[in-house]
Protein backbone atom coordinates (compact mmCIF):
# COMPACT_ATOMS: atom_id res chain seq x y z
CA UNK A 1 0.00 0.00 0.00
CA UNK A 2 2.53 2.66 1.03
CA UNK A 3 4.81 1.80 -2.05
CA UNK A 4 1.61 2.48 -4.33
CA UNK A 5 1.49 5.80 -2.20
CA UNK A 6 4.68 6.66 -2.93
CA UNK A 7 4.37 5.80 -6.57
CA UNK A 8 1.44 7.53 -6.95
CA UNK A 9 2.61 10.78 -5.55
CA UNK A 10 5.89 10.07 -8.00
CA UNK A 11 3.23 9.84 -11.04
CA UNK A 12 1.39 13.38 -9.66
CA UNK A 13 5.37 15.35 -9.07
CA UNK A 14 6.61 14.03 -13.02
CA UNK A 15 3.08 14.92 -14.26
CA UNK A 16 2.94 18.48 -12.44
CA UNK A 17 6.36 19.35 -13.93
CA UNK A 18 5.58 17.96 -17.30
CA UNK A 19 2.63 19.31 -17.66
CA UNK A 20 4.36 23.26 -16.44
CA UNK A 21 7.16 22.52 -19.01
CA UNK A 22 4.52 22.29 -21.64
CA UNK A 23 1.61 24.29 -20.22
CA UNK A 24 3.48 27.23 -18.65
CA UNK A 25 5.38 29.26 -21.02
CA UNK A 26 8.31 31.98 -20.31
CA UNK A 27 6.89 34.93 -21.65
CA UNK A 28 8.79 38.41 -21.93
CA UNK A 29 6.97 40.41 -19.67
CA UNK A 30 4.23 39.44 -17.31
CA UNK A 31 1.70 42.21 -15.46
CA UNK A 32 0.47 40.57 -11.95
CA UNK A 33 -2.76 40.45 -10.30
CA UNK A 34 -3.78 44.14 -11.74
CA UNK A 35 -7.73 45.11 -12.65
CA UNK A 36 -7.72 44.96 -15.58
CA UNK A 37 -9.61 47.39 -18.09
CA UNK A 38 -9.59 46.25 -21.77
CA UNK A 39 -10.74 48.74 -23.39
CA UNK A 40 -14.18 47.45 -24.26
CA UNK A 41 -15.98 50.05 -21.23
CA UNK A 42 -16.25 46.80 -19.22
CA UNK A 43 -15.44 47.17 -15.53
CA UNK A 44 -11.74 45.95 -14.18
CA UNK A 45 -11.61 42.47 -13.18
CA UNK A 46 -8.32 41.15 -11.57
CA UNK A 47 -6.55 39.59 -14.38
CA UNK A 48 -2.59 38.68 -15.66
CA UNK A 49 -1.36 40.24 -19.00
CA UNK A 50 1.12 38.08 -20.50
CA UNK A 51 2.99 39.72 -23.46
CA UNK A 52 5.26 37.72 -25.70
CA UNK A 53 7.01 38.93 -29.09
CA UNK A 54 5.40 42.43 -29.48
CA UNK A 55 1.52 41.00 -28.58
CA UNK A 56 -0.62 40.32 -25.93
CA UNK A 57 -0.50 36.37 -25.34
CA UNK A 58 -2.36 35.85 -22.68
CA UNK A 59 -5.15 37.07 -20.40
CA UNK A 60 -6.14 35.47 -17.17
CA UNK A 61 -5.52 33.78 -14.56
CA UNK A 62 -1.69 32.53 -15.16
CA UNK A 63 -0.93 30.82 -12.05
CA UNK A 64 2.89 29.38 -12.47
CA UNK A 65 3.51 31.43 -15.30
CA UNK A 66 7.01 32.98 -15.40
CA UNK A 67 8.43 35.66 -17.71
CA UNK A 68 12.09 37.57 -18.29
CA UNK A 69 10.32 40.41 -16.46
CA UNK A 70 7.77 40.31 -13.81
CA UNK A 71 5.61 43.02 -12.91
CA UNK A 72 3.40 43.34 -9.73
CA UNK A 73 0.01 45.46 -10.49
CA UNK A 74 -1.79 44.30 -7.43
CA UNK A 75 -3.67 47.59 -6.45
CA UNK A 76 -2.85 49.07 -9.78
CA UNK A 77 -5.03 49.48 -13.13
CA UNK A 78 -3.94 47.82 -16.40
CA UNK A 79 -5.57 48.99 -19.85
CA UNK A 80 -4.61 49.35 -23.82
CA UNK A 81 -2.38 52.50 -24.21
CA UNK A 82 -4.00 55.88 -25.18
CA UNK A 83 -4.70 56.56 -28.72
CA UNK A 84 -4.48 60.24 -29.29
CA UNK A 85 -6.35 60.55 -32.61
CA UNK A 86 -5.14 64.81 -32.86
CA UNK A 87 -1.81 64.97 -32.24
CA UNK A 88 1.37 67.21 -33.57
CA UNK A 89 3.73 65.05 -32.07
CA UNK A 90 6.01 64.89 -34.98
CA UNK A 91 7.80 68.37 -33.80
CA UNK A 92 9.51 65.83 -31.54
CA UNK A 93 9.37 63.24 -34.13
CA UNK A 94 11.82 65.47 -35.74
CA UNK A 95 14.23 66.34 -32.98
CA UNK A 96 17.58 65.64 -32.48
CA UNK A 97 17.51 64.58 -28.98
CA UNK A 98 16.56 61.43 -28.01
CA UNK A 99 13.82 62.69 -25.40
CA UNK A 100 12.25 64.73 -27.71
CA UNK A 101 12.00 61.73 -29.88
CA UNK A 102 10.53 59.05 -27.74
CA UNK A 103 7.85 62.27 -27.01
CA UNK A 104 8.46 61.87 -23.10
CA UNK A 105 5.84 63.77 -22.39
CA UNK A 106 3.19 61.27 -24.40
CA UNK A 107 4.80 58.47 -22.78
CA UNK A 108 4.41 60.05 -19.01
CA UNK A 109 0.40 60.54 -20.08
CA UNK A 110 0.00 56.68 -21.35
CA UNK A 111 0.15 57.65 -24.77
CA UNK A 112 0.99 55.01 -27.08
CA UNK A 113 -0.02 55.81 -30.51
CA UNK A 114 -0.77 59.12 -31.87
CA UNK A 115 -2.91 60.37 -35.34
CA UNK A 116 -1.77 63.19 -37.19
CA UNK A 117 -4.89 64.59 -38.41
CA UNK A 118 -4.69 68.50 -38.59
CA UNK A 119 -3.65 70.80 -41.64
CA UNK A 120 -0.61 69.62 -42.86
CA UNK A 121 -0.38 66.23 -41.27
CA UNK A 122 2.83 65.41 -41.38
CA UNK A 123 4.69 68.04 -41.81
CA UNK A 124 5.63 70.35 -44.67
CA UNK A 125 7.32 69.40 -48.56
CA UNK A 126 7.81 65.55 -47.76
CA UNK A 127 5.94 62.64 -48.87
CA UNK A 128 4.43 60.27 -46.89
CA UNK A 129 6.63 57.37 -47.87
CA UNK A 130 10.07 59.15 -47.12
CA UNK A 131 8.16 60.22 -43.95
CA UNK A 132 7.38 57.01 -42.69
CA UNK A 133 10.86 55.56 -44.08
CA UNK A 134 12.87 58.71 -41.99
CA UNK A 135 10.90 57.56 -38.85
CA UNK A 136 11.41 53.66 -38.88
CA UNK A 137 14.90 54.32 -39.42
CA UNK A 138 15.68 56.93 -36.42
CA UNK A 139 13.09 55.39 -34.46
CA UNK A 140 10.35 57.63 -32.48
CA UNK A 141 8.82 57.11 -29.19
CA UNK A 142 5.33 56.00 -30.05
CA UNK A 143 3.31 54.53 -33.00
CA UNK A 144 2.25 57.08 -35.21
CA UNK A 145 -0.53 57.29 -38.27
CA UNK A 146 -0.47 59.93 -41.05
CA UNK A 147 -3.18 61.56 -42.91
CA UNK A 148 -2.13 63.90 -46.10
CA UNK A 149 -3.46 67.79 -45.89
CA UNK A 150 -4.90 69.52 -48.20
CA UNK A 151 -3.46 72.54 -47.45
CA UNK A 152 -0.09 70.37 -48.38
CA UNK A 153 -1.47 69.14 -51.52
CA UNK A 154 -2.77 72.69 -52.35
CA UNK A 155 0.58 74.11 -51.82
CA UNK A 156 2.60 71.51 -54.14
CA UNK A 157 -0.14 72.37 -57.05
CA UNK A 158 -1.79 75.88 -56.96
CA UNK A 159 0.04 79.06 -57.43
CA UNK A 160 -2.12 80.69 -55.18
CA UNK A 161 -3.44 79.27 -51.86
CA UNK A 162 -6.17 81.96 -51.30
CA UNK A 163 -7.50 81.10 -54.72
CA UNK A 164 -10.17 77.57 -56.07
CA UNK A 165 -7.84 75.16 -57.86
CA UNK A 166 -8.75 74.86 -61.80
CA UNK A 167 -9.79 71.80 -63.27
CA UNK A 168 -5.96 70.54 -64.20
CA UNK A 169 -4.94 71.30 -60.87
CA UNK A 170 -7.55 69.83 -58.85
CA UNK A 171 -6.40 66.54 -60.77
CA UNK A 172 -2.89 66.44 -60.18
CA UNK A 173 -4.56 67.02 -56.33
CA UNK A 174 -6.76 64.09 -56.89
CA UNK A 175 -3.02 62.34 -58.00
CA UNK A 176 -1.13 63.58 -55.24
CA UNK A 177 -3.92 62.01 -52.29
CA UNK A 178 -4.16 58.77 -54.47
CA UNK A 179 0.07 58.82 -54.04
CA UNK A 180 -0.51 59.52 -49.99
CA UNK A 181 -3.14 56.53 -49.50
CA UNK A 182 -1.06 54.42 -51.34
CA UNK A 183 2.36 55.57 -49.49
CA UNK A 184 0.16 54.65 -45.76
CA UNK A 185 -1.72 57.63 -45.18
CA UNK A 186 -5.60 57.18 -43.53
CA UNK A 187 -7.47 59.81 -45.15
CA UNK A 188 -7.14 63.67 -45.77
CA UNK A 189 -7.09 66.12 -43.35
CA UNK A 190 -7.43 70.47 -43.12
CA UNK A 191 -8.12 73.01 -40.80
CA UNK A 192 -10.69 75.09 -42.09
CA UNK A 193 -10.59 77.96 -39.60
CA UNK A 194 -7.58 79.49 -40.24
CA UNK A 195 -6.28 81.53 -43.11
CA UNK A 196 -5.13 80.49 -45.81
CA UNK A 197 -6.96 76.75 -44.84
CA UNK A 198 -10.73 79.07 -45.07
CA UNK A 199 -9.94 79.06 -48.95
CA UNK A 200 -10.38 75.28 -49.19
CA UNK A 201 -14.08 74.65 -50.24
CA UNK A 202 -16.17 72.49 -49.33
CA UNK A 203 -16.50 70.91 -53.25
CA UNK A 204 -12.84 70.64 -53.26
CA UNK A 205 -12.83 68.57 -49.92
CA UNK A 206 -15.34 66.28 -51.60
CA UNK A 207 -13.52 65.65 -54.63
CA UNK A 208 -10.94 64.63 -52.77
CA UNK A 209 -12.52 62.83 -50.21
CA UNK A 210 -14.05 60.44 -53.23
CA UNK A 211 -10.83 59.74 -53.70
CA UNK A 212 -10.27 58.89 -50.13
CA UNK A 213 -13.04 56.98 -50.03
CA UNK A 214 -12.23 54.27 -52.97
CA UNK A 215 -9.10 53.50 -50.23
CA UNK A 216 -11.34 52.99 -47.06
CA UNK A 217 -9.91 56.61 -46.05
CA UNK A 218 -11.61 59.40 -44.03
CA UNK A 219 -11.65 63.18 -43.66
CA UNK A 220 -10.69 64.89 -40.77
CA UNK A 221 -10.94 68.50 -39.69
CA UNK A 222 -10.01 71.69 -37.51
CA UNK A 223 -13.50 72.65 -38.61
CA UNK A 224 -14.47 75.95 -40.29
CA UNK A 225 -15.77 77.27 -37.10
CA UNK A 226 -15.99 76.52 -33.24
CA UNK A 227 -17.94 78.64 -31.94
CA UNK A 228 -19.50 82.37 -32.86
CA UNK A 229 -17.04 82.87 -35.70
CA UNK A 230 -14.33 81.46 -37.72
CA UNK A 231 -10.92 82.57 -36.07
CA UNK A 232 -9.96 84.40 -39.66
CA UNK A 233 -13.38 86.16 -39.86
CA UNK A 234 -14.17 89.75 -38.44
CA UNK A 235 -17.45 91.45 -38.14
CA UNK A 236 -17.00 93.44 -40.70
CA UNK A 237 -15.86 90.71 -42.89
CA UNK A 238 -18.39 90.98 -46.38
CA UNK A 239 -18.34 87.11 -46.61
CA UNK A 240 -20.92 84.64 -44.10
CA UNK A 241 -20.39 83.89 -40.39
CA UNK A 242 -20.32 80.74 -40.02
CA UNK A 243 -20.74 79.27 -36.79
CA UNK A 244 -20.25 76.18 -34.70
CA UNK A 245 -23.68 74.39 -36.13
CA UNK A 246 -23.01 75.96 -39.61
CA UNK A 247 -19.35 73.51 -39.82
CA UNK A 248 -20.79 70.62 -38.06
CA UNK A 249 -23.30 70.82 -40.91
CA UNK A 250 -20.97 71.21 -43.61
CA UNK A 251 -18.87 67.99 -41.70
CA UNK A 252 -22.14 66.15 -42.33
CA UNK A 253 -22.89 67.50 -46.07
CA UNK A 254 -19.02 66.16 -46.84
CA UNK A 255 -19.74 62.81 -45.32
CA UNK A 256 -22.83 62.30 -47.19
CA UNK A 257 -21.40 63.69 -50.61
CA UNK A 258 -18.49 62.19 -50.40
CA UNK A 259 -19.53 58.85 -48.63
CA UNK A 260 -16.86 58.78 -46.43
CA UNK A 261 -16.33 58.95 -42.98
CA UNK A 262 -15.72 62.16 -41.35
CA UNK A 263 -13.74 62.89 -37.93
CA UNK A 264 -14.47 66.02 -35.84
CA UNK A 265 -11.06 67.41 -34.28
CA UNK A 266 -10.99 68.91 -31.09
CA UNK A 267 -14.66 69.83 -31.12
CA UNK A 268 -15.57 72.79 -28.66
CA UNK A 269 -17.86 75.57 -28.47
CA UNK A 270 -16.06 79.21 -27.92
CA UNK A 271 -17.42 82.55 -27.83
CA UNK A 272 -19.83 83.58 -24.93
CA UNK A 273 -22.98 83.27 -27.15
CA UNK A 274 -21.83 79.89 -27.59
CA UNK A 275 -21.62 78.72 -24.78
CA UNK A 276 -23.97 75.56 -23.86
CA UNK A 277 -23.94 74.86 -27.54
CA UNK A 278 -22.14 71.66 -27.34
CA UNK A 279 -25.95 70.59 -27.13
CA UNK A 280 -27.04 71.43 -30.30
CA UNK A 281 -23.74 70.36 -32.03
CA UNK A 282 -24.30 66.93 -30.75
CA UNK A 283 -27.78 66.95 -31.65
CA UNK A 284 -26.75 67.64 -35.20
CA UNK A 285 -24.20 64.66 -35.27
CA UNK A 286 -26.88 62.38 -33.50
CA UNK A 287 -29.50 62.99 -35.76
CA UNK A 288 -26.80 62.10 -38.64
CA UNK A 289 -25.52 59.40 -37.08
CA UNK A 290 -29.18 57.83 -36.85
CA UNK A 291 -29.55 58.37 -40.38
CA UNK A 292 -25.71 56.46 -41.06
CA UNK A 293 -23.79 58.99 -41.47
CA UNK A 294 -20.66 58.12 -39.80
CA UNK A 295 -19.63 61.44 -37.42
CA UNK A 296 -16.59 60.97 -34.53
CA UNK A 297 -14.94 63.56 -32.75
CA UNK A 298 -12.42 64.43 -30.53
CA UNK A 299 -11.82 66.77 -27.66
CA UNK A 300 -9.26 68.07 -25.43
CA UNK A 301 -10.21 69.09 -21.60
CA UNK A 302 -9.20 72.72 -21.60
CA UNK A 303 -11.44 76.13 -22.15
CA UNK A 304 -8.06 77.41 -23.41
CA UNK A 305 -7.34 76.91 -26.60
CA UNK A 306 -3.97 77.07 -28.72
CA UNK A 307 -4.96 80.59 -30.89
CA UNK A 308 -6.46 81.90 -27.27
CA UNK A 309 -3.13 81.74 -26.15
CA UNK A 310 -2.00 84.01 -28.61
CA UNK A 311 -5.38 86.29 -29.10
CA UNK A 312 -5.38 88.76 -31.58
CA UNK A 313 -7.54 91.68 -31.47
CA UNK A 314 -6.41 93.47 -34.60
CA UNK A 315 -6.57 90.81 -37.61
CA UNK A 316 -4.36 91.99 -40.62
CA UNK A 317 -5.42 88.79 -42.99
CA UNK A 318 -9.08 90.02 -43.62
CA UNK A 319 -8.14 93.41 -43.26
CA UNK A 320 -4.94 93.64 -45.84
CA UNK A 321 -5.99 90.24 -47.61
CA UNK A 322 -2.27 89.57 -46.78
CA UNK A 323 -0.78 86.81 -44.09
CA UNK A 324 2.22 85.88 -43.24
CA UNK A 325 4.34 84.35 -45.12
CA UNK A 326 4.60 80.00 -43.54
CA UNK A 327 8.59 80.50 -45.19
CA UNK A 328 9.56 83.65 -42.57
CA UNK A 329 12.07 82.80 -40.22
CA UNK A 330 10.82 83.29 -36.32
CA UNK A 331 12.79 86.70 -35.82
CA UNK A 332 11.29 88.42 -38.60
CA UNK A 333 7.82 87.17 -37.84
CA UNK A 334 8.19 90.30 -35.21
CA UNK A 335 8.79 92.36 -37.95
CA UNK A 336 6.54 91.31 -40.30
CA UNK A 337 3.80 91.57 -37.48
CA UNK A 338 4.87 95.03 -36.66
CA UNK A 339 4.84 96.44 -40.12
CA UNK A 340 1.09 95.07 -40.74
CA UNK A 341 -0.11 96.56 -37.48
CA UNK A 342 1.74 99.70 -38.71
CA UNK A 343 -0.42 99.60 -41.55
CA UNK A 344 -3.64 99.17 -39.95
CA UNK A 345 -3.02 101.95 -37.82
CA UNK A 346 -2.41 104.20 -40.88
CA UNK A 347 -5.63 102.97 -42.81
CA UNK A 348 -7.50 103.89 -39.14
CA UNK A 349 -5.68 107.22 -39.12
CA UNK A 350 -7.32 108.26 -42.85
CA UNK A 351 -10.29 106.28 -43.14
CA UNK A 352 -13.06 107.31 -40.49
CA UNK A 353 -15.07 104.27 -41.64
CA UNK A 354 -13.05 101.70 -41.85
CA UNK A 355 -11.50 103.08 -37.94
CA UNK A 356 -15.39 102.59 -36.67
CA UNK A 357 -15.39 99.02 -38.69
CA UNK A 358 -12.16 98.06 -36.62
CA UNK A 359 -13.74 99.14 -33.86
CA UNK A 360 -17.06 96.87 -33.82
CA UNK A 361 -14.92 94.51 -34.89
CA UNK A 362 -12.59 94.51 -31.57
CA UNK A 363 -15.60 94.10 -29.67
CA UNK A 364 -17.06 91.41 -31.48
CA UNK A 365 -13.64 89.53 -31.13
CA UNK A 366 -13.86 90.08 -27.64
CA UNK A 367 -17.21 88.29 -27.35
CA UNK A 368 -16.06 85.47 -29.73
CA UNK A 369 -13.02 85.25 -26.99
CA UNK A 370 -14.80 84.78 -23.82
CA UNK A 371 -15.48 88.23 -22.50
CA UNK A 372 -13.07 91.30 -21.46
CA UNK A 373 -13.39 89.35 -18.24
CA UNK A 374 -11.62 86.11 -19.30
CA UNK A 375 -8.43 87.81 -21.09
CA UNK A 376 -5.35 87.96 -20.04
CA UNK A 377 -2.07 89.72 -20.37
CA UNK A 378 0.58 87.15 -20.10
CA UNK A 379 3.50 89.64 -21.80
CA UNK A 380 3.71 93.20 -22.35
CA UNK A 381 7.59 94.30 -22.13
CA UNK A 382 6.83 97.93 -21.86
CA UNK A 383 4.66 97.47 -18.71
CA UNK A 384 5.22 94.33 -16.68
CA UNK A 385 2.40 95.82 -14.46
CA UNK A 386 -0.37 94.67 -16.36
CA UNK A 387 0.92 91.11 -16.48
CA UNK A 388 -2.02 88.71 -15.57
CA UNK A 389 -4.34 91.70 -15.57
CA UNK A 390 -7.72 91.11 -17.75
CA UNK A 391 -8.79 93.05 -20.05
CA UNK A 392 -12.02 94.81 -17.72
CA UNK A 393 -9.33 95.52 -15.06
CA UNK A 394 -7.05 97.34 -17.37
CA UNK A 395 -9.60 99.76 -19.13
CA UNK A 396 -10.64 100.26 -15.69
CA UNK A 397 -7.97 101.53 -14.39
CA UNK A 398 -6.68 103.25 -17.52
CA UNK A 399 -10.00 104.66 -17.05
CA UNK A 400 -10.34 104.08 -20.52
CA UNK A 401 -13.14 102.05 -23.17
CA UNK A 402 -12.69 98.35 -23.44
CA UNK A 403 -11.56 99.52 -27.39
CA UNK A 404 -8.46 102.03 -26.05
CA UNK A 405 -7.41 99.71 -23.81
CA UNK A 406 -7.28 96.66 -26.41
CA UNK A 407 -5.82 99.04 -28.78
CA UNK A 408 -3.06 100.37 -26.71
CA UNK A 409 -2.53 96.47 -26.05
CA UNK A 410 -1.97 95.26 -29.20
CA UNK A 411 -2.08 97.91 -32.08
CA UNK A 412 0.97 99.82 -30.12
CA UNK A 413 2.05 97.86 -28.26
CA UNK A 414 2.81 94.18 -28.60
CA UNK A 415 0.42 92.36 -25.67
CA UNK A 416 0.21 89.14 -25.69
CA UNK A 417 -3.03 88.00 -24.47
CA UNK A 418 -4.57 84.69 -23.49
CA UNK A 419 -8.24 84.51 -23.81
CA UNK A 420 -10.79 81.74 -21.85
CA UNK A 421 -13.54 80.62 -24.64
CA UNK A 422 -14.60 77.94 -23.35
CA UNK A 423 -17.16 77.07 -20.76
CA UNK A 424 -16.45 73.88 -18.77
CA UNK A 425 -19.95 72.43 -19.30
CA UNK A 426 -19.10 71.98 -22.64
CA UNK A 427 -16.33 69.88 -21.59
CA UNK A 428 -18.33 67.99 -19.38
CA UNK A 429 -21.01 67.62 -21.93
CA UNK A 430 -18.55 66.27 -24.74
CA UNK A 431 -17.07 64.21 -22.79
CA UNK A 432 -20.62 62.23 -21.68
CA UNK A 433 -20.94 61.58 -25.79
CA UNK A 434 -19.93 58.01 -26.53
CA UNK A 435 -18.31 58.85 -30.59
CA UNK A 436 -16.04 61.79 -29.26
CA UNK A 437 -12.74 60.24 -27.78
CA UNK A 438 -10.06 62.04 -25.83
CA UNK A 439 -7.48 63.22 -27.77
CA UNK A 440 -4.51 66.41 -26.97
CA UNK A 441 -4.05 68.44 -30.19
CA UNK A 442 -0.30 68.33 -28.72
CA UNK A 443 3.29 68.87 -29.53
CA UNK A 444 6.45 67.08 -28.88
CA UNK A 445 8.19 70.18 -27.75
CA UNK A 446 7.97 72.34 -25.11
CA UNK A 447 5.81 75.51 -24.30
CA UNK A 448 2.90 75.36 -26.71
CA UNK A 449 0.60 74.66 -24.23
CA UNK A 450 -0.31 72.25 -21.24
CA UNK A 451 -2.65 69.81 -23.76
CA UNK A 452 0.84 68.33 -24.47
CA UNK A 453 1.74 67.33 -21.20
CA UNK A 454 -1.65 66.45 -19.35
CA UNK A 455 -4.50 65.81 -21.33
CA UNK A 456 -5.03 62.11 -20.75
CA UNK A 457 -4.23 61.98 -16.70
CA UNK A 458 -6.38 65.68 -16.62
CA UNK A 459 -9.29 63.81 -17.61
CA UNK A 460 -8.95 61.14 -14.94
CA UNK A 461 -8.41 63.42 -12.19
CA UNK A 462 -10.46 65.91 -13.19
CA UNK A 463 -13.72 64.82 -15.13
CA UNK A 464 -13.42 60.92 -13.64
CA UNK A 465 -12.50 61.38 -9.98
CA UNK A 466 -13.05 64.58 -8.59
CA UNK A 467 -16.15 65.89 -10.94
CA UNK A 468 -17.71 62.29 -11.46
CA UNK A 469 -18.77 63.47 -15.09
CA UNK A 470 -17.61 59.96 -16.55
CA UNK A 471 -16.47 56.81 -15.21
CA UNK A 472 -12.85 55.09 -15.42
CA UNK A 473 -13.84 52.30 -17.78
CA UNK A 474 -15.95 55.07 -20.21
CA UNK A 475 -12.55 57.04 -20.35
CA UNK A 476 -10.59 54.19 -20.97
CA UNK A 477 -13.27 52.77 -23.61
CA UNK A 478 -12.91 56.66 -25.37
CA UNK A 479 -9.09 56.74 -25.00
CA UNK A 480 -8.37 52.97 -26.85
CA UNK A 481 -10.72 50.99 -28.61
CA UNK A 482 -12.67 53.87 -29.71
CA UNK A 483 -10.20 55.54 -31.76
CA UNK A 484 -9.10 52.21 -32.91
CA UNK A 485 -12.07 51.39 -34.61
CA UNK A 486 -12.38 55.05 -35.79
CA UNK A 487 -8.69 54.06 -37.26
CA UNK A 488 -10.11 50.65 -38.21
CA UNK A 489 -7.38 49.13 -36.41
CA UNK A 490 -8.22 45.30 -35.29
CA UNK A 491 -5.50 44.49 -33.43
CA UNK A 492 -4.94 47.63 -31.43
CA UNK A 493 -6.98 49.29 -28.72
CA UNK A 494 -8.08 46.19 -26.60
CA UNK A 495 -6.44 44.25 -23.85
CA UNK A 496 -6.69 40.98 -25.74
CA UNK A 497 -4.92 37.83 -27.01
CA UNK A 498 -2.90 38.73 -29.91
CA UNK A 499 -3.29 42.23 -30.22
CA UNK A 500 -0.62 44.25 -30.39
CA UNK A 501 1.25 44.96 -26.42
CA UNK A 502 0.70 48.78 -26.18
CA UNK A 503 -0.17 48.30 -22.28
CA UNK A 504 -0.51 51.00 -19.47
CA UNK A 505 -0.21 50.29 -15.87
CA UNK A 506 -1.22 53.35 -13.84
CA UNK A 507 -2.00 54.50 -9.86
CA UNK A 508 -5.62 55.77 -9.67
CA UNK A 509 -4.33 57.10 -6.37
CA UNK A 510 -1.17 59.39 -7.71
CA UNK A 511 -2.72 59.79 -11.52
CA UNK A 512 -2.70 63.82 -12.37
CA UNK A 513 -1.76 66.27 -14.47
CA UNK A 514 0.95 68.85 -13.60
CA UNK A 515 1.06 71.11 -16.47
CA UNK A 516 -0.68 74.65 -15.96
CA UNK A 517 -1.10 77.66 -18.62
CA UNK A 518 1.56 79.33 -16.00
CA UNK A 519 3.97 75.82 -16.05
CA UNK A 520 3.13 74.15 -18.94
CA UNK A 521 6.19 71.76 -19.26
CA UNK A 522 5.12 69.75 -16.42
CA UNK A 523 5.02 65.97 -17.09
CA UNK A 524 1.49 64.34 -15.91
CA UNK A 525 2.29 61.19 -12.69
CA UNK A 526 0.88 58.15 -11.80
CA UNK A 527 2.12 56.39 -15.36
CA UNK A 528 3.93 53.63 -13.55
CA UNK A 529 4.36 51.22 -16.54
CA UNK A 530 3.85 51.87 -20.54
CA UNK A 531 4.80 49.17 -22.73
CA UNK A 532 4.72 49.86 -26.46
CA UNK A 533 4.80 47.01 -29.00
CA UNK A 534 6.10 44.59 -25.89
CA UNK A 535 8.71 46.84 -25.05
CA UNK A 536 8.97 48.87 -21.79
CA UNK A 537 9.23 52.46 -22.18
CA UNK A 538 7.83 53.88 -18.85
CA UNK A 539 10.00 51.66 -16.22
CA UNK A 540 8.77 52.79 -12.19
CA UNK A 541 7.66 56.01 -14.01
CA UNK A 542 11.25 56.64 -15.45
CA UNK A 543 11.78 56.38 -19.46
CA UNK A 544 13.30 53.73 -20.45
CA UNK A 545 15.53 55.59 -23.57
CA UNK A 546 13.25 53.20 -25.96
CA UNK A 547 12.22 54.11 -29.07
CA UNK A 548 9.24 51.57 -29.58
CA UNK A 549 7.02 53.03 -31.75
CA UNK A 550 5.97 51.93 -35.20
CA UNK A 551 4.68 54.07 -38.66
CA UNK A 552 1.29 52.12 -38.87
CA UNK A 553 0.44 51.98 -42.89
CA UNK A 554 -3.01 52.01 -43.88
CA UNK A 555 -1.41 50.81 -47.55
CA UNK A 556 0.33 47.50 -45.28
CA UNK A 557 -0.81 44.99 -42.82
CA UNK A 558 -0.11 44.77 -39.68
CA UNK A 559 3.19 42.18 -39.36
ZN1 LIG B 1 -6.78 72.74 -34.63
Amino acid sequence: MLAMKIWNALGLIVLTAFASAVAQPRYDILIRGGRVLDGSGNPWFTRDVAIENGRIAAVGRLDGASADRVIDAEGLYVSPGFIDMHSHANSGFDHEERRAKATVNNLMQGITTVVFSEGFAWGQDERIQDKSGQWSASGIGTNAAMFVGISHVRREVMQDPEGTPTEPEMEEMKRLVRQAMEGGAYGIAAALDYWPGHFITTEEIIELGKVVGSYGGIFAAHMRSEGLRSLWWVESDPSPRVTLLGAVREMIHISKAAGIPVHIGHIKSTGVPFWGMSREACALIEEARAEGVSVTADQYPYISSGPDGNTQLFKWQPYLRESIPLSIGNEDISAKVRELKDRIRARMDEDATFASKVEKDVYHEILARGGADRMFVSELEERPAYIGKTLAELAELRDESLYATARYLQLEHDARIRSYSMSEEDIHYYLTRDYITVATDGFGLPGVHPRSYGTFPRVIRKYVLDEEVITLPFFIRKSTSLPAAIMGWDDRGWLKKDYRADVLVFDLETIRDRATFDEMDLYSEGMRYVVINGKLVIDEGQFTGELAGEVIDKAKPSS
